[in-house]
């Protein structure tokens, strides 16, 4: 079975609409920027992941790592949102906490084809290119889970979610994510248009 990896593909700007991590979200107009439900602090955007049933937004608290729940689907330590394609600006950044990762990376798709799933192919794409950071994850497929019974399912309907992209840390560590070693997930829930963010390591 093949796996779409997310190649980094150099830098691009705050508010660009193609797939990216960093920068400003594009958000419906209204939009209030969430914040952390164990520090209340303003969370940090990671992701823009336009697909095809919406844009999937993704934040993650990241004002005190490690203390915030941010590992947890359901538990305030982080946020995502599946947007309609239609009507969406550059969000209001919060002024206070830290609300933005050090770099905007365009990411392009790779198709590798890898019967083993994720973590292979990932490797695969390592040794052939020589960049293992330069994965920043994958889209759709089948999930990598470390611990597949903590897979989440939707809070509105109770059905199972959509396995949406594996997030990885980042290209540079200079300017990644923190998601403490770990492999981030984002699934949604199309009827209920929810999505949800979490971390395994
Ligand atoms: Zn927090
Ligand atoms: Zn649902």
């Amino acid at each position: 079975m093949a796996e779409t990896l997310m190649i980094y593909d150099g830098t691009t700007s705050e508010t660009a609409a193609g797939p990216r991590t960093g920068g400003v979200p594009l958000v419906p107009v209204g939009f209030t920027w969430p914040e952390c439900g164990t520090c209340e602090g303003a969370m940090q955007f990671l992701a823009h992941l336009p697909r095809d049933h919406g844009v999937v937004s993704v934040f993650k608290c990241a004002n005190d790592p490690g203390q915030c729940e941010e590992w947890e689907a359901f538990d305030g330590g982080n946020r995502a949102y599946l947007f309609p394609h239609d009507g969406l600006v550059p969000a209001t950044v919060p002024t206070e906490g830290e609300t933005r990762l050090g770099a905007v990376s365009a990411i392009r798709t790779e198709t590798v084809d890898e019967a083993a799933g994720y973590d292979s192919a990932r490797q695969t794409y390592a040794t052939r290119c020589g960049r293992g950071r330069a994965v920043l994850g994958s889209l759709g497929g089948e999930p990598s889970w470390y611990y597949e019974e903590q897979r989440p399912n939707c809070q509105g309907c109770g059905q199972a979610m959509e396995f949406v992209a594996h997030l990885e840390e980042g290209n540079d560590s200079a300017t990644a994510a923190n998601l403490g070693g770990g492999l981030g997930y984002v699934l949604t829930c199309t009827p209920c248009a929810e999505a949800v963010f979490l971390i395994q390591s």
